[in-house]
């Protein structure tokens, strides 16, 4: 067996994802490998493959039990043997589960790092054949990763006891660079393949917003969305049990999840939600890390979380199954005092000198801090996210809540100026409030405590008004030419950058939203599609019937739905309607052995709702119907996304209007056309969409290299009049973008040109 047939056979897809194939075959190769892709990506795969090929057993050390559970559970279910050995087990059973692997029941093991130095386990590692060790969610060893785990560094000394040293490969969704390094260092990793994948999650929409009640927003959206599952996140279990509660009262089916509650309560809420019994599950960050619920739609943080690392992964549980989902936060400047406080609160580890947890002390807020403008950022979310991680972005993605509203610009540099001689003035002894406030020449209590009306700042942005004097601030803030001190006074102080300002070698302006967004986040067309964006309505019925069978199957075998099938793998077969064996095998998620436990099932009932014949049946848009039931089921996934049609077109009388140039760029270029549109009527097009339709005639591509995008631009771009050249960023940076000769320009237009019907 390849791992070609691994992956058709047991995981039933046709093709790896980005990085996957890399990483196995470094492995295979007997080289260590360290894997970061965000969450959602398919690491398990990248170690469960060459597990299945290795001579001997795969070890797989994972942090929690529950995550442990989910795995095993996939595993046995695809027909692949694996156990698990952690503390849920009786000493009686972790025996004899040792003594099933030592005759070599098993081909993977996953354990709990604790358990590693335990004598009974050792004795059966020095035993047998240990072909591979793997460290699943590895950040948990570096101490400046937000998740160190002491006990991962148990993983060290029982390498060392080993009497041949296995492969070792680790994976995490943590990109930073220090948690990086500490991975490979201390786990000792020996010319390790490291493969850095795109952190971008395309189909992940992302929002911030600010709404006065946030309950009230909660329950709107609830009540938007009754179809689908989703996890409300607040950082506090009071505001967990409170919220709870008001959803629960306006009759919704909700759990809940805390640290406060018992473990039984814990297990049957978290299964709850897992088997889509409550759709709605409102929990502190203790939920989450095992759940690899595939279908959850959304995810709302009440709170802001205390670092972005924290949010994309928390955020990233939605949309696993790749459909369009959304993230949510609902931000509000109280939130940063509580995430303060809980830092504040935070146990130290006592092993640690003062010198070190000073220096992570100052990391934790660093990190705060960058949480707190990713809140507060006019520009595109998505992008801070990635160049948060050290990655490149577009500069506009059309799907995030600062992309899709409209912003008016407006130069604020004299009004800066003023701010900043008032923080001058005051001596940096003041935070944003009072700052605010004398600049407004307010006149409540504690600013006449302060004395501030007898400064020459008092009053000199009255014009302006308070909150958006504030808003100036906060933007002066995030670009840098203000920052607060760490404490929780928060002063403000200046930086050298000011001085610019003061010079008059730097300009401030202010982007704030021109109205309400054009549309709310789930109408958003986006890269990944929701079934009701695939499925027609004859189609969501016939998924609720298939639902319908794998809940019922569900049931009998006590297995979450999402590992008997995806929701992927039913929208699929709605598309397909496969009616034979080799029809099911071609459906992107049923592999052999899934097709021996339910293929007939699903086949059955596919036979009897359609009467055996599928021509009369179109439960998809005709096209993709095609696409789909013509192809050999190679295409997939990647056709599936392909047929997207564009909302943007310009009439002939307009295209012949469009300025040509000697060169532009594809965001340029989007700028041009949507000049030409017909104002507010038609959806404005944008460099990402160009981009992307160029990628998809074959004429250029972005690939990773060290962890950055990388364009290119292919033979058949270059006869289109596409060229690669070197371009500056806002921020100073220089990178390689594609520009568009005046051929290519042509071409881009005439995409779009539509007859007036
Ligand atoms: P991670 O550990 O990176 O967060 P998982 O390993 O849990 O992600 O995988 C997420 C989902 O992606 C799973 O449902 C998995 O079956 C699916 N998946 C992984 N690899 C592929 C692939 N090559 N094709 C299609 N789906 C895949
Ligand atoms: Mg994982
Ligand atoms: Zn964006």
């Amino acid at each position: 067996m390849n791992k070609y047939e691994a992956l058709k056979k047991y995981f039933g897809y046709d093709t790896f994802r980005e990085g996957q194939e890399k990483l196995i075959d470094a492995i295979l190769e007997g080289r260590d490998a360290l894997g970061i892709m965000p969450t959602g990506a398919g690491k398990s795969l990248c170690y469960q493959i060459p597990a299945l090929l290795l001579p001997g057993i795969t070890l797989v050390i994972s942090p929690l039990i529950s995550l442990m559970k989910d795995q095993v559970q996939s595993l046995n279910q695809a027909g692949i043997h694996a156990a698990y050995i952690n503390s849920s087990l009786t000493e009686n059973q972790i025996t004899k589960a040792l003594k099933l692997a030592a005759e070599g029941r098993y081909k993977i093991i996953y354990v709990a790092p604790e358990r590693l130095e335990t004598y009974e386990f050792l004795h059966f590692a020095t035993q047998v054949e240990i072909s591979m060790l793997t460290v699943d969610e590895a950040h948990c060893i570096s101490q400046w990763g937000q998740d160190f785990r002491p006990s991962y560094l148990k993983i060290v000394r029982f390498l060392k006891q080993l009497k041949t040293r296995p492969i070792v490969s680790a994976f995490t969704a943590t990109a930073t660079e220090n948690v990086r390094e500490d991975i490979s260092c201390v786990l000792g990793l020996k010319q390790p393949e490291i493969l850095v994948t795109g952190f971008d999650r395309k189909n992940l929409s992302f929002a911030v917003e600010i709404p006065k009640n946030k309950a009230g927003y909660v329950l709107d959206y609830l009540k938007e969305h009754t179809e689908e599952s989703g996890i409300i996140y607040c950082s506090t279990r009071k505001n967990v049990d409170t919220l709870y509660e008001k959803i629960e009262a306006a009759g919704i089916a909700v759990t809940k999840y805390h640290a406060g509650l018992s473990n039984e309560e814990r297990r049957q809420n978290q299964e709850d939600f897992v088997f889509d019994k409550m759709p709605v599950m409102v929990a502190t960050n203790a939920f989450g890390m095992g759940i690899d619920k595939s279908n959850v739609r959304y995810v709302i943080h009440y709170n802001m979380p205390q670092n972005l690392e924290n949010y994309y992964q928390e955020a990233g549980r939605a949309g696993r199954d790749g459909e369009a989902s959304e993230c949510i936060l609902l931000y509000s400047a109280q939130d940063v005092m509580i995430a303060q406080f809980l830092l504040e609160s935070k146990e130290e580890n006592p092993e640690l000198t003062e010198e070190e947890l000073e220096d992570i002390r100052e990391r934790d807020a660093e990190r705060l801090r960058s949480m707190n403008y990713y809140c507060l950022t006019t520009n595109c979310l998505r992008r801070y996210i990635l160049n948060y991680f050290g990655e490149q972005g577009a500069e506009c993605c059309e799907n995030c809540s600062n992309c899709r509203k409209e912003f008016v610009t407006a130069d604020m540099t004299s009004e800066a100026e003023t701010i900043i001689s008032c923080v001058k003035e005051l001596r940096g002894r003041y935070g944003v409030n009072v700052i605010a406030g004398t600049l407004a020449g307010d006149n409540r209590a504690k600013l006449r405590e302060y004395g501030v009306s007898s400064y020459k700042s008092f009053g000199s942005l009255k014009d302006l008004g308070e909150q958006k004097i504030k808003r100036l601030i906060n933007q002066m803030l995030v670009d840098g030419f203000l920052v607060s001190t760490r404490d929780k006074y928060a002063l403000l102080k200046l930086t050298d950058k000011a001085d610019e300002v003061l010079q008059g070698t730097q300009k401030i302006v202010l982007k704030e939203p021109k109205e309400e967004p054009k549309h709310s986040v789930s109408q958003i067309s986006s890269a990944g599609k929701r079934k009701s964006d695939i499925l027609n309505s004859k189609g969501l019925e016939f998924f609720e019937q298939l639902r319908t069978l794998r809940t019922e199957i569900a049931r009998q075998e006590g297995m979450p739905p999402y590992i008997i099938f995806s929701d992927k793998t039913l929208v699929d077969m709605c598309i397909r309607l496969p009616l034979t064996k080799e029809e099911m095998l071609a459906v992107s998620g049923v592999g052999e052995n899934k097709f021996v436990k339910y293929g007939e099932r699903f086949l059955e009932e596919i036979r009897r709702l359609t009467g055996g014949t599928k021509e009369k049946f179109y439960f998809g848009t005709l096209e993709e119907v095609e696409q789909l039931r013509g192809g050999t089921g190679k295409q997939k996934r990647k056709d599936w996304q392909k047929i997207e049609k564009t909302d943007f077109f310009v009439t002939g009388e307009q295209a012949g209007k469009f300025p040509y140039e000697e060169k532009y760029l594809a965001p340029e270029l989007a700028e041009r056309l949507n000049e030409l549109r017909e104002g507010e009527q038609v959806k404005k097009t944008s460099g990402a969409e160009i981009f992307r339709r160029i990628q998809e005639l074959g004429l250029a591509g972005e690939r990773y290299e060290n962890g950055r995008r990388q364009k290119y631009v292919t033979e058949a771009g270059k006869e289109e009049g596409l060229w690669l050249g070197s371009r500056t960023s806002k921020a100073g940076t220089e990178y390689q973008d594609i520009y568009y000769d005046k051929k290519a320009q042509r071409m881009v237009v005439e995409w779009f040109v539509r007859g007036t019907q």
